[in-house]
């Protein structure tokens, strides 16, 4: 998590943005974005505008299971 280097695109099939994060493929998947990513092993890279909607999608998720426990 966190920083990343420079010059890596975003994983987004599709985008050709520079990627601000990495998070894990486990991450990525359990957030249920319905974004084609190309494979690039174990790590997703994301750019501001993916990685803002992954941010949003991961709410949603964590919004849900609080609901599901009041
Ligand atoms: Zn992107």
């Amino acid at each position: 998590m966190g920083r990343i280097k420079k010059g890596i695109q975003c994983s987004v099939k599709g985008c050709d943005r520079p990627a601000i994060r990495s998070i894990s493929y486990v991450d990525f998947s359990n957030s249920k974005l319905s974004l084609e990513i190309e494979s690039l092993g174990n790590r997703v890279y994301l750019c501001r505008e993916h990685y803002k909607e992954y941010k949003k999608a991961t709410k949603k998720l964590r919004k849900i299971d609080k609901w599901r426990w009041v």
